[in-house]
């Protein structure tokens, strides 16, 4: 297991609001209120997180850069890629290739 799939079994192993829990915790420490992308409509509905909860309910309009790469999260959390408000979360992009 790489140290995201740890992270994301270690939250399970407390329970349905082990995930949660998590979530909360780390909210603060998201980077995206400092990216190009991040608007007043994310900002308004709370979004954070994207790369564990998901994509943007319908916020982003316009891809002007992404800064996960310089999230502290990004490293700890040993995610893989990017973009999460508008391609959906670390877990489903790696799913997605490992579809032929
Ligand atoms: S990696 Fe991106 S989406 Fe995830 S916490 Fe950091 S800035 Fe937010
Ligand atoms: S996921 Fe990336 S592109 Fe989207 S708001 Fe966060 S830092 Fe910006």
């Amino acid at each position: 297991m790489d140290r995201f799939e740890e992270f994301v079994s270690g939250s399970r192993v407390h329970g349905p609001g082990g995930f949660a829990d998590e979530i909360e915790r780390l909210a603060p420490e998201c980077g995206c209120p400092e990216c190009p992308t991040y608007n007043d409509c994310s900002e308004g509905a709370g979004e954070r997180l994207y790369c564990l909860i998901g994509r943007s309910f319908g916020c982003m309009t316009e891809n002007l850069g992404c800064a996960c790469s310089r999230c502290r999260l990004h490293r700890e959390l040993g995610l893989r890629h990017d973009e999460y408000c508008l391609r959906g979360p670390e877990a489903a992009q790696r799913f997605e290739r490992t579809l032929p």
